[in-house]
C-alpha cells in the first residue's frame, strides 16, 4: 500500500460496504492531486459522512419511536389478543360444548380439574382452590329456556318425564354442591354463540387469575 494520502480509498467504498474495492492507483509515482482535488474529496467525504450520520440518527429515532409507541398499543391490544386466542381455541364447530368451554378457560389462562367424582353431579370443570364448579349443559337435554330447550312435539310421553327428571337432578346437584360451600355456574350450549360474552361471564365467575 502506498502511504500517501491521495491513495486513500474512494468515498464510494466507504459509503457502500458492498461495493467492490477499486483498483489501486497505478503507481505511487503518479502526480499527486492538486489542492482543489483534495478539498473536493474532503467536502464529498464530509457530505457522505453527514448523510450517513443523519440516516443513522433517523434509524435510532424511528426505532425508539416504534418501541415507545408499540408498548402502550401492546397493552391496549391485550384483550383483542386474548379474544383471538379464545376464538382460535374454540373455532371448531363440531366440538362438544364442554370442550369449547374448557378451551376458552384454558386460553384465558385458567387451570382446572375435570369431572371430580367425589363431588355431587361430577361437575364438568372444577376450580378446587376457589371451590367453584362449572356445569356445561346442552339446552335440549337440560331444558334451557331458549328455543333449543323446548320440548319436542312428537313422542311427548317419552321425552317429557325424561327431560324433567334431568331438570330435577340438575337442581338437586347444584343445591348439594352449594350446601358443601361450593359456588356453581351453569353454562348453556346456546351461550357458545357469543364467545365474548361467555368469556366475560366465565371470568366474572371464576375470578381474577
Ligand atoms: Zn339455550
Amino acid at each position: 500500500m502506498c502511504p500517501l494520502p491521495w491513495t486513500m480509498p474512494s468515498l464510494d467504498r466507504i459509503a457502500t460496504t458492498n461495493a467492490a474495492p477499486r483498483a489501486p492507483r497505478e503507481s505511487c509515482q503518479a502526480q499527486p492531486p492538486g489542492l482543489d482535488d483534495l478539498l473536493g474529496e474532503f467536502v464529498r467525504f464530509r457530505q457522505v459522512f453527514q448523510i450517513d450520520q443523519v440516516f443513522r440518527q433517523y434509524r435510532i429515532e424511528s426505532s425508539l419511536a416504534q418501541a415507545t409507541m408499540s408498548a402502550p398499543i401492546a397493552m391496549d391490544t391485550r384483550t383483542p389478543q386474548q379474544r383471538r386466542r379464545i376464538m382460535q381455541a374454540v373455532k371448531s364447530r363440531d366440538t362438544k360444548p364442554e370442550m369449547v368451554v374448557r378451551r376458552c378457560l384454558h386460553a384465558m389462562g385458567y387451570r382446572y380439574r375435570l369431572h371430580r367424582k367425589d363431588l355431587p353431579g361430577r361437575p364438568d370443570i372444577v376450580f378446587a382452590g376457589r371451590r367453584k364448579a362449572i356445569f356445561v349443559h346442552g339446552c335440549f337435554w337440560h331444558r334451557h329456556g331458549c328455543a333449543k330447550g323446548q320440548l319436542p312435539k312428537s313422542r311427548l310421553n317419552y321425552w317429557k318425564p325424561k327431560l324433567e327428571d334431568n331438570v330435577i337432578r340438575d337442581k338437586t346437584r347444584l343445591e348439594e354442591l352449594e350446601d358443601l360451600g361450593w359456588q356453581t355456574l351453569v353454562v348453556w350450549q346456546c351461550e357458545l354463540d357469543d364467545m365474548e360474552a361467555l368469556a366475560a361471564r366465565l371470568q366474572d365467575f371464576v375470578g381474577a387469575l
